[in-house]
C-alpha cells in the first residue's frame, strides 16, 4: 500500500526536521528496528519457553530465553517476564499477580499510589483507566516543592491501610530513594511495587538507585529512556510471584506474545549493558541539567531536575497554559507535551506547564551549546520576542547538524 509508505516517509521527515522534547520518547537503534520488522512476526507462541501451545517454537524459545537472560542481567534480578505488550498492560498484569499472591478474593486489593495530577500514570488509579474499576486506590501527595515526602507516604499508609504501595511516575524530575521507601513498606507489612517506565534507562546505566533490589515487583516500558521497542516488562526476585506474574500475562490478559518485539527487547537490553549506553545516559542527565539551568537564567519558572526531565511552568513564565505553549511550539517544529504541575489549578486538558525531556535529542547527538540555544528559542518565541520565521531558522540550524533517523 503505497499510501502508508508515503506516510511513513513523511513521518520520518517530521522526526528528522523536528526537535523532540517529549520525555517519554526516544529513537531506537537500527538493530532494534531490524528485529521489530522481521519475520518473527509470523510466529504464534502462546505460552512460555518449553511450555508452548504451538509447534515450531524451538527457535522462538531460544529468542525469548535470551531476552529473559539479558533482562535479568541488566537489572540484576532473578526473574523476568518480557511478554507484556505495553507498560499499561504490564501494570494490569502486575496488579493481578499481587492480588493472587496476597490471596485477596472477597474484596478489592487496595493500592496506595501518586495521583495523575502529581505525576502518576493513568494506570495508577485514574478514574478513566481500568485500574480504578478493578482495584481500590488511595493516594499520597507530593510536598509543596514537588518532592516525595516519606512522612506523607507513611501517614497515607497509616490512614488508609493499603495492601500495596506503588511508586512510579510519568513526570517526576527528582531521584527516588527506593531503599528508604522499602523500609517503610516492611515496617507496615505491605508490598512495594515500582513502575520504573520513565527511568529504566537510568537504572540500567547505574545512574540512580535500582528499584529491583528493593521492590517486590517492578514493571517498566522498554521504549522510553531504555531506548528499546515499544513494550513492557515485569521483573521480580520472588519465585512464587514470577509464577503468578506469568499466568497473569498469559493466559489471563494476553494471547500470543509479540516475538519480533521480544527479539528487539533482547537487543535493547544488550545495548543498554554497554559502556556507550552509560555514556549516553550520562549525556542525557547533563543535557537535561543544562537545559533546565538555561531556563533559570532566562527567568522562567522550572522545577529542579535529577533525571531526564523537568517541568516548565508556562503560566508563570509566559502567561500561557501548557496547551497553548505546546501548540505554539509545534508551529516552529518543537514537540513537547502539556503536563499537570503539582497542585495545578488547570484541567488535564489545558494544564499550567510542559514536561520537557532530553532523552530523544541526546540520542540524536545534541550538544550543550545547542541545548542552551534551544531554551533561548523556546523562551523568546513564547514571549513573542521573535517571529515564527526567525524561530524556525534557529530550530533548523540545530536539526541540520543532528544525526538522521
Ligand atoms: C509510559 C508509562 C506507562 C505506560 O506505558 P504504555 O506503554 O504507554 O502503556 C506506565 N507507567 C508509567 C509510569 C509510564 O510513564
Amino acid at each position: 500500500m503505497v499510501e502508508i509508505f508515503e506516510l511513513i516517509n513523511r513521518e520520518r521527515k517530521r522526526q528528522n526536521e523536528g526537535l523532540e522534547l517529549i520525555a517519554s520518547e526516544n529513537y531506537v537503534s537500527k538493530n532494534v528496528l531490524k528485529a521489530q520488522g522481521s519475520i518473527l512476526t509470523n510466529k504464534y507462541a502462546e505460552g512460555y519457553p518449553g511450555k508452548r501451545y504451538y509447534g515450531g517454537c524451538e527457535i522462538i524459545d531460544e529468542i525469548e530465553n535470551l531476552a529473559i537472560r539479558e533482562c535479568c542481567e541488566l537489572f540484576n534480578v532473578k526473574f523476568a517476564n518480557v511478554q507484556p505488550h505495553s507498560g499499561s498492560q504490564a501494570n494490569a498484569e502486575a496488579y493481578r499477580a499481587l492480588q493472587k499472591y496476597l490471596k485477596i478474593e472477597k474484596r478489592k486489593m487496595k493500592i496506595l499510589s501518586c495521583q495523575l495530577s502529581d505525576g502518576g500514570h493513568l494506570t495508577h488509579g485514574s478514574s478513566v483507566s481500568f485500574s480504578s474499576n478493578l482495584y481500590e486506590f488511595c493516594f499520597y501527595k507530593l510536598d509543596d516543592t514537588g518532592h516525595i515526602n516519606m512522612t506523607y507516604i507513611e501517614e497515607a499508609i497509616v490512614n488508609n491501610h493499603p495492601d500495596v504501595l506503588l511508586i512510579g511516575f510519568s513526570s517526576y524530575p527528582y531521584s527516588i530513594d527506593f531503599e528508604e521507601i522499602s523500609k517503610i513498606c516492611k515496617k507496615h507489612n505491605i508490598l512495594l511495587m515500582v513502575d520504573m517506565a520513565h527511568i529504566a534507562g537510568i537504572v540500567a546505566a547505574g545512574k540512580c538507585q535500582n528499584p529491583c533490589k528493593y521492590a517486590d515487583i517492578v514493571t517498566s516500558t522498554t521504549h522510553k529512556t531504555l531506548r528499546g521497542p515499544r513494550g513492557g516488562i515485569i521483573v521480580t526476585n520472588n519465585e512464587e510471584l514470577i509464577k503468578l506474574i506469568n499466568s497473569a500475562v498469559f493466559p489471563y490478559y494476553q494471547g500470543g506474545p509479540l516475538e519480533h518485539i521480544i527479539a528487539a527487547k533482547a537487543i535493547c537490553f544488550n545495548e543498554a549493558k554497554r559502556a556507550e549506553f552509560k555514556d549516553y545516559i550520562e549525556e542525557v542527565l547533563n543535557n537535561t541539567e543544562i537545559c533546565k539551568t538555561a531556563f533559570d537564567w532566562l527567568n522562567c519558572s522550572v522545577s529542579g531536575t535529577e533525571n531526564h526531565l523537568f517541568l516548565l511552568n508556562t503560566k508563570k513564565s509566559f502567561g500561557l497554559t501548557g496547551l497553548e505553549a505546546q501548540n505554539k511550539l509545534e508551529e516552529i517544529g518543537i514537540t513537547t507535551n502539556k503536563d499537570m504541575l503539582p497542585n495545578d489549578d488547570e484541567s488535564p486538558k489545558t494544564t499550567s506547564g510542559l514536561r520537557i525531556g532530553l532523552a530523544a535529542l541526546t540520542s540524536r547527538g545534541i550538544n550543550a551549546k545547542q541545548v542552551q540555544f534551544l531554551a533561548v528559542i523556546i523562551c523568546n518565541y513564547l514571549r513573542g520576542q521573535i517571529s515564527k520565521e526567525k524561530a524556525i531558522v534557529g530550530v533548523t540550524s540545530i536539526t541540520s547538524s543532528l544525526k538522521e533517523i
